[in-house]
């Protein structure tokens, strides 16, 4: 299948990204991307290994990539396109942005570098798209059954796509302007053009799905009578509810949420008619932003193009190893320190920092009193902060950012009107098929499993959509 060898011949190539000094004055896409030609090469890099853990462990679409590689490695990108598609209905989404758990275990990674799964998925979606070869899946016929997806994200769409293409009438309902959920909402414009998620979108209304905008399912029409007119709800509302910051000072104004803050400037950017209310831009701030993790990234970003003095980014956890742990072996995903190309932008990173207070004057944000803690293992045997004496510092800020992670869904209205059950955290409960306790009621992606990434999203939605169908027909 692969060139005999050619991993040990050809190395990895990564196309990096735009430069900082060009980048950081717009919002359009950071990365680069590698000709045809080389990623036809790096495509020979794929070993066709006997046990493929890409396709059956790293990927949660199972996407059948030595399959894939091999067909780019020889030029057949039509053919590339076909394998792609059997598993994955929205390869250009996570061809961008997902952090590629096929990377993680590709075995050319046990003592080298893995080869350019993500890459190569790119350039045979974009063929597909560049040749007119990606249609929409009309379905043969429609059947008299009805389903309503709530949320357009990932998973939403994802289990729309399905569920049409098995002949069931889909109508998407979504509370925000624009399709597309995080996609749309969360995700900056310099990790994913928004043109991406509207091209998918017209596909799928070319194969008849219905989509309702600007309707809040449990505000403006009820969970109640959505169920009634279809055979079945899908809801795929994700989990938005944000962690917040209990210290004193938190009522000073200054301090927003992450989500807030990168909702306004993609419906900014996406040149959306309304009135920021209040303006959350970092100009001439100095920012600092909770949490270290990716969407704590997108915020040090979106602040540096908005022109912040200077951004610092503070995270509670101890900063990652640079090389896998021994508890953490392949073909795990490895958890590694990271450096995203918002940070190469220029911030500030500091780990094991805990905040104790907001400092401020005139109602308004002015510092944060932090301490650095150490991890300690209790007599229970689990890990918790503790501060080290004498490391309290002062951290001067004009914005504070919380991106802390969510705590869970934001439909109360959703589960009380449809009774679902809830376990001791709020969390909805659902079986294996995705159903929930109340009939007909299944859910999908984040506010089924808590937030995690798009490609668990659309793997979801995929499952879910077809074990609805099963019990439809
Ligand atoms: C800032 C940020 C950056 C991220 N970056 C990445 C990344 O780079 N790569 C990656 O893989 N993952 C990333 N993620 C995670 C990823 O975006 C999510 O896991 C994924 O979007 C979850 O999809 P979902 O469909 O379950 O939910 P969402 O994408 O959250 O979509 C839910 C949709 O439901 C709608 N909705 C909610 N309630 C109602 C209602 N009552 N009526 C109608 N509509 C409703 C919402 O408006 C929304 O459109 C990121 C997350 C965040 C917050």
């Amino acid at each position: 299948m692969s060139q005999d060898k050619a991993f040990m011949t050809i190395p990895r190539v990564d196309p990096g990204y735009r430069s900082k000094e060009e980048r950081v004055h717009d919002y359009k896409p950071v990365a680069k991307e590698l000709a045809p030609e080389a990623l036809r090469e790096q495509a020979l890099r794929c070993m066709d290994c006997g046990v493929p853990f890409c396709h059956g462990m790293g990927c949660p679409l199972q996407n059948v990539i030595p399959e894939f590689n091999h067909a780019a490695s020889i030029g057949e990108w039509k053919k590339a396109l076909e394998i792609l598609l059997s598993t994955s209905p929205f390869p250009e989404f996570t061809s961008v942005i997902c952090p590629a758990l096929c990377e993680g275990s590709c075995v050319n990674g046990l003592n080298g570098d893995s080869v350019s799964i993500r890459e190569i998925e790119h350039r045979i979606i974009e063929t597909g798209f560049e040749n007119g070869w990606v249609r929409p899946n009309v379905p043969a016929q429609h059947l008299e059954k009805a389903v309503a997806v709530i949320g357009s994200g990932p998973s939403g769409l994802a289990a729309a796509e399905m569920l049409n293409r098995q002949g069931i009438h889909v109508t998407v309902y979504e509370k925000a302007q624009y399709l597309g959920g995080l996609l749309r909402y969360g995700i900056p414009d310099f990790k994913l053009d928004k043109k991406i998620v509207e091209r998918r979108i017209a596909l799928m209304r070319e194969e008849g799905i219905q989509f309702e905008t600007e309707v809040e399912v449990g505000k403006d029409i009820s969970p109640e009578y959505v169920l009634r007119k279809n055979d079945a709800i899908i809801l795929a509302c994700g989990a938005r509810k944000p962690r917040d910051l209990n210290v004193p000072g938190r009522d000073f104004s200054g301090i927003y949420f992450a989500l807030d803050f990168l909702t306004q400037q993609n419906r900014l950017n996406g040149a959306e008619v309304f009135s920021p209310d209040p303006l959350l831009n970092a100009n001439n701030k100095r920012v600092v932003v909770i949490g270290g993790g990716d969407t704590g990234s997108d915020c040090i970003g979106t602040a540096i193009r908005q022109g912040a003095i200077s951004v610092t980014q503070i995270e509670i956890m101890p900063k990652p190893p640079m090389a896998r742990a021994q508890t953490n072996p392949w073909p795990e995903w490895p958890v590694l320190f990271k450096e995203t190309s918002s940070h190469k932008e220029g911030c500030e990173r500091r780990w094991c920092v805990n905040t104790l207070e907001v400092i401020g004057s005139n109602g308004k944000v002015k510092a944060l009193r932090c301490v650095e803690v150490e991890w300690v293992r209790g007599a229970d045997g689990r890990m918790s902060p503790v501060a080290k004496a004498g490391s309290e510092f002062i951290l001067e800020a004009d914005l504070v950012l919380l991106a802390m992670g969510f705590t869970g869904h934001a439909i109360p209205l959703v589960v009380e009107a449809l009774n679902l059950s809830v376990d001791g955290r709020g969390t909805i409960i659902r079986d294996s098929s995705g159903k929930t306790s109340a009939q007909d009621v299944y859910i999908v992606g984040d506010v089924a499993s808590g937030p995690s990434l798009v490609v668990r999203a659309i793997a979801d939605g995929i499952r879910v959509a077809n074990q609805c169908v099963q019990s439809l027909i």
